[in-house]
């Protein structure tokens, strides 16, 4: 069985997302999507919730498994049992992080690899920051999230 972990913030979860784990559980036998819980930083979701709002955005797509983890993803990526990890690229401002983030982790894990899925070009400039900041301020969001994540921080927001 071939296993793939796609860890990451997910503050909110995007359309951009949605698209990496729906691309990437066609080429797996199970995704796994892991939050991560940031003790020393204040999310607009809490972890159980973003957890959940991931459970219902992908809910449709049966070889995906919602979970959280702290501390190191190569360490997430084992305790799945999944071989390898995913990370999404847009821009060449991710390729700095993530070659420097894919590198370390080799290091450290070198049974482990980070696999790269391009954003599809209608998600290239889409961010959780940026979504935020266009809810925190009124704006609507629901060509950037899924309705249910919309809702969710209309709520947050009290709008
Ligand atoms: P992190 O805080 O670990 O970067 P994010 O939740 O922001 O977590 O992103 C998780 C992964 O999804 C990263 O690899 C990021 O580059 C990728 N990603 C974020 N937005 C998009 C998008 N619009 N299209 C493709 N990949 C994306």
């Amino acid at each position: 069985m071939r296993a793939a972990a796609y860890p990451g913030t997910f503050d909110p979860v995007t359309n951009g997302h949605i698209d990496i784990i729906r691309r990437a559980s066609k080429q797996f036998d199970e995704v796994i999507v892991g939050v991560l819980h940031n003790s020393q930083k204040t999310p607009l979701f809490s972890t159980e919730e973003r957890v959940n709002i991931l459970k219902e955005v992908t809910k449709d797509i049966s070889n995906v498994r919602v979970c959280s983890f702290e501390g190191l993803s190569v360490d997430f990526v084992r305790t799945c049992g999944a071989q390898v990890f995913i990370r999404g690229l847009r821009a060449i401002t991710d390729f700095e992080y993530e070659l420097q983030m894919a590198q370390t982790n080799r290091i450290m894990a070198p049974d482990i690899d980070t696999m790269f899925l391009i954003t599809s070009l209608e998600y290239a400039y889409l961010s959780s920051t940026t979504v935020r900041e266009v809810a925190m301020l009124g704006g609507d969001v629901s060509k950037f999230v899924p309705s249910f994540v919309a809702e969710e921080m209309r709520k947050k927001y009290g709008f």
